[in-house]
């Protein structure tokens, strides 16, 4: 009872729920010896288990027609056809007779053998099909197992996912699907499965590393998502407390929201804008809930995950013109394709890089792929007219990047003119500032843009040389380290030098440690999960310019990012002593 293990805080609150362990895949597929006699049954067993996977995916694809439409349940006729590939059913059934080996392992090795070729193939359509492959292979080796596993998405209670990893399209998948609350064994603060737990405010633990160990399915556990604390099968006394937490948080919750309709201004009139991240547009009913002045990034690359084929310029257009009407008069800044990273996109089939971070992503990508761009480009610029529409390339390194994309989107304007399609002439086009030579050269990269986003996630990443995901360097990654502060008060000098408007939309911006000193370096808009949005307001409205810009001189002239963190602490609980104990 109450055994307590411990993470890195994702995203906040308490929750209380069972368990569902996700990812360790119950099936064995060790190799077996059969005697001659078993060899008919083991024959049957393989037939039986394709007939049950049949049956699930009919039953599967019914259910997905009904409730989500027929593109998606299409994607079940194809592993169908795997199912009904008599191909691969007659040889794992003589290597059964001939080799005298349990069917599983046989399975298993075909399945590999197909996955093989099929990811070689110089056609595109073929080389899709591994992922079918792998999906099918992997229910029918559980029907074997006569085990059933659920998919992220069909959740028929309230549950808590523990996990090994889940990857940021999981996460998606999982939304409002009754996940309540999720725990992995790796991951960092800024990876993206813990900024979509904070997007979708449910309380998330990352980084526990023996999670998946200690954790049994069925158990009940606690998460405290602000401490990064776990209880596993608390006892009655430990969740009546964390039930008392949990009102406590909601009704501060509540009093910040009190807060909604009053402007984010300093006691001395400066005003800044406080705009909220979104991954999907169904976020924009909490993004408005929170007071929310526009929103300030919009990844995109969601749009590209957990779905068959890419988007079309229909799909994109359709939807960057919702956000930009349900938003408006608002601003939106939509950021382009941001893969690569931790964020993947299977059906582009793009080969791992040693170190993904560093890799063939963002805006190199795009600019490598302008048949892929350009129908995002295209896209954007015709939802243009539909509201207050801003766009921002990610990942620029300077310059010569930055030109290079916006020639691709003069190239779209110039198309769109000669066809007479309308789009806002006077849209602004940003880059984002998240790679240390753009940081760098933000006098230069600011000739190009219209506006600067400061993209700290990344930033700090690249700028102390520490993998965002990666939990044992976890502690190297520090926002408050006097390099990331030096380099944010540059970009935003040099910003302003350009006469451009300078926003941040890394997690940095809605954290209250670093607000004031941001504040105080004259940052015009801070963007950040729209919970967050009421107490951010509540900090900048209670302080004046001069003195965070006091706040921001002080911590630039201590030496290590804990020192730069206690004062900040200090000044807080100065400031709204009933808050920041
Ligand atoms: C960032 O890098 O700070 C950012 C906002 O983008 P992302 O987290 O999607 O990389
Ligand atoms: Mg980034």
């Amino acid at each position: 009872m109450n055994e307590i293990i411990k993470g890195i805080p994702a995203s906040s609150g308490i929750v209380i729920g069972p368990v569902y362990l996700l990812g360790k895949e119950d099936y064995d597929v060790s190799k077996r010896k059969i005697s001659d006699s078993d060899i008919a049954l083991e024959i049957v067993r393989f037939e039986e288990a394709l007939i049950q996977t049949h049956k699930d995916l009919i039953a599967l694809q019914k259910k997905v027609s009904q409730e989500l439409d027929q593109e998606q349940a299409q994607i079940f006729d194809a592993h169908l056809l795997v199912l009904e590939d008599r191909m691969l059913i007659e040889e794992v059934i003589s290597r059964i007779k001939k080799e005298k080996v349990n069917v599983e392992y046989i399975f298993q090795g075909m399945l590999n053998k197909y996955i093989n070729v099929f990811s070689r193939m110089e056609d595109e359509y073929l080389r899709e099909r591994v992922a079918d492959i792998n999906d099918v292979g992997k229910r029918v080796l559980r029907a074997l197992s006569g085990k059933k596993k659920k998919s992220l998405s069909e959740f028929e209670e309230k549950v808590i996912v523990v996990a090994h990893d889940l990857s940021p399209s999981d996460t998606a998948a999982m939304h409002r699907k009754n996940v309540i609350g999720f725990i992995t064994d790796i991951g960092g603060k800024t990876s993206h499965t813990a900024i979509m737990a904070k997007s979708f405010e449910i309380p998330a633990v990352v980084g526990v590393e023996i999670a998946t160990s200690r954790i049994n399915e069925g158990d009940t556990i606690i998460i405290d998502g602000t401490a990064g604390v776990i209880v596993i099968n608390p006892d009655k006394k430990t969740i009546t407390q964390y039930n008392k937490a949990k009102d406590k948080i909601l009704a501060q919750d509540e009093s910040f929201l009190s807060l909604k309709a009053l402007p984010a201004q300093t006691k001395d009139k400066r005003r800044v804008e406080l705009a909220a991240n979104i991954e999907l547009p169904e976020e924009i009913p909490f993004v408005i809930d929170h007071g929310a002045e526009g929103i300030g990034l919009y990844r995109t690359e969601y749009f590209y995950m957990n779905r068959r084929g890419l988007p079309t310029e229909e799909e994109h257009y359709e939807a960057y013109k919702l956000v930009a009407q349900k938003m408006s008069p608002h601003s939106v800044v939509i950021r382009t394709l941001d893969l690569g990273g931790d964020k993947f996109i299977s059906q582009l089939q793009i080969p791992h890089d040693m170190l993904p971070f560093l890799g063939w992503r963002a805006i190199r990508f795009c600019l490598a792929r302008p048949d892929i761009f350009k129908v995002q480009l295209r896209a954007l610029l015709r939802a243009s007219v539909h509201g207050n529409i801003k766009i921002m390339y990610p990942m620029i390194s300077g310059i010569e990047e930055m030109r290079q994309a916006n020639q691709m989107m003069d190239d779209v304007k110039v198309e769109l003119r000669s066809k007479k399609i309308p789009f806002n002439e006077d849209v602004e086009i940003g880059a984002m500032i998240e790679v240390p030579s753009a940081a760098m050269t933000a006098d230069l990269v600011g000739q190009e843009a219209d506006f600067f986003s400061i993209g700290t996630n990344d930033l700090i990443q690249y700028a102390l040389a520490v993998d965002r995901t990666n939990e044992k360097v976890a502690y190297l990654y520090e926002p408050a380290h006097p390099a990331v502060l030096r380099l944010i008060k540059r970009i935003i000098e040099d910003g302003h030098k350009n006469n451009i408007w300078v926003g941040m939309c890394g997690e940095m911006s809605g954290d209250p440690i670093f607000v004031l000193i941001l504040l105080g370096m004259g940052l015009d808009k801070f963007s950040m999960p729209s919970k967050m949005i009421p107490q951010i307001k509540q900090l900048v409205r209670a302080v004046t310019m001069d003195q965070a810009k006091k706040i921001a001189e002080e911590v630039l002239t201590l030496s290590t990012g804990k020192e730069v963190e206690k004062f900040s602490k200090k000044k807080l609980r100065e400031i709204i002593p009933e808050i920041y104990k």
